[in-house]
Formats: structure tokens, C-alpha cells, sequence
């Protein structure tokens, strides 16, 4: 029996990958992690997005075992982004934007390996990009090669850290969707899904929810719009 743990955390990416994982795997939990994000709202669409997957396919609701919630406050404390702090959102000199937390997926991944280390999963999904990603390190296919490697000799395992979205961009994502559970899955990951660094629900456009203008809403709506055209 192969059992998968997949990162979480109530996004678009991290639902598309959720949906994957639970295509494939006969056994499947998930983590998310608390770090005190200033759009922690999609904290509380995951139960939501998890119940609609279940009800959209009796194979998915059989393989959907427990979730694991992670308070990473500490994460919070150390780091002053403009994800966890009220920094603005732009740029900074080291070429990196303000919204990188130093660290976050290496921290995410180790634990993740802890956790499926002690659940018996020998897989484990994250939705990290380097396609049309903010330049984040850590979100490198060889950060992850060279993770998965310290993470086994570390942990005397044989995990698989798997990546589906790495060289995809986010019209494909949308398109990857589809195909996994039709129009249904990309009805959920529009309306339930949150991506907005700001933590805004309030407007609903046709890409989904969220302030419109920050760099994850534009990157979300654009890849929504060219998935749309090619439709
Ligand atoms: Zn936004």
C-alpha cells in the first residue's frame, strides 16, 4: 500500500496537488502549518475543499485519511516578510520579493518527513514551482533533490519528495485540475481555494477570491485567463 502526505494549505496549488495525490495513492494525509500568515484564512477553506473532493468521488473519500494542523508561530517570530508582518509587498534589492520567508519550505518539508516518518507515508507532495514562481530558493527543483537527500540520510528513510506542479505554469495548473476531477474540481478550486497575500475573501472575480492586485492574485487571474482562451 503507498501512502502519500501532501502539504496543504488551502491554496490552488496545494488543492491541485491534493487531488493528484488522491488520483494516485491508495493512502493519503495532509499538513498545513500555522506560521501566523497574514492570509491564514486559507487556513479555514481547507476542511471545506477537503469535504468537496470526498463528495466528488467515493474513491478520493476512501483514500482521504487524517489531517494534521502544524502551529509554526516560531516561523512568525523570526521572520519579518510581508507575508507574517505589515511589510508592503514589492521587491527588495536582493532581487527576491518582500513576500519570501527565509527558510519556510525547507522547515515545511523536514517536518512533513517527520510526521509521514512517524505515520508510515513514504511519499510526500508539495506544490512547489519553479515555471512562473516568485523566485523563491526554495521553491527549486534542486533545493527539493538536495532536501529529499538530507531529509533520508537524516532520517535513515527512503521518502520520495514529489512536485507535480515544478515545470508547469498556472494555466496548466488550472488544466491539470481539470483533468483529475472535470469541471467540478475547477468549480471547487475557484470559489473554496484562497491564493491572496493579503488574506482578502471578499470580492469574488472569475478567477476566484481576492484583492485583484497583489502578485499572487495576478498570477492566479492571468493563469485563469490564458487557461479560459485555450479552452
Ligand atoms: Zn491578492
Amino acid at each position: 500500500m503507498t501512502g502519500a502526505l501532501v502539504l496543504f494549505s488551502g491554496g490552488q496549488d496545494s488543492t491541485t496537488c491534493l487531488a493528484w495525490a488522491l488520483d494516485r495513492f491508495e493512502r493519503v494525509e495532509t499538513i498545513g502549518f500555522d506560521y501566523g500568515q497574514r492570509h491564514r484564512v486559507e487556513l479555514d477553506c481547507r476542511s471545506r475543499i477537503a469535504n468537496g473532493l470526498k463528495g466528488m468521488n467515493p474513491i478520493w473519500a476512501a483514500r482521504l485519511g487524517q489531517d494534521h494542523t502544524l502551529d509554526l508561530g516560531v516561523l512568525g517570530q523570526m521572520s519579518d516578510s510581508a507575508l507574517t508582518g505589515d511589510a508592503a509587498i514589492e521587491m527588495q534589492a536582493n532581487g527576491l520579493p518582500s513576500t519570501f520567508v527565509p527558510g519556510r519550505n525547507l522547515i515545511f518539508l523536514t517536518l512533513a518527513a517527520a510526521l509521514a516518518y512517524r505515520r508510515g507515508l513514504e511519499i510526500i507532495v508539495g506544490g512547489m514551482c519553479e515555471t512562473d514562481y516568485s523566485g523563491y530558493p526554495d521553491c527549486r527543483d534542486q533545493t527539493i533533490r538536495a532536501l529529499e537527500t538530507a531529509i533520508n540520510l537524516g532520517m535513515d528513510r527512503r521518502f520520495t519528495l514529489q512536485t507535480p506542479l515544478m515545470w508547469i505554469d498556472k494555466a496548466t495548473t488550472w488544466a491539470l485540475a481539470e483533468s483529475l476531477g472535470g469541471a467540478d474540481l475547477v468549480e471547487l478550486v475557484r470559489v473554496e481555494t484562497h491564493t491572496c497575500y493579503l488574506g482578502e475573501r471578499g470580492r469574488q472575480h472569475d478567477w476566484g477570491h481576492g484583492c485583484g492586485t497583489c502578485p499572487a492574485c495576478e498570477l492566479r487571474a492571468n493563469g485563469y485567463s490564458r487557461y479560459r482562451e485555450a479552452a
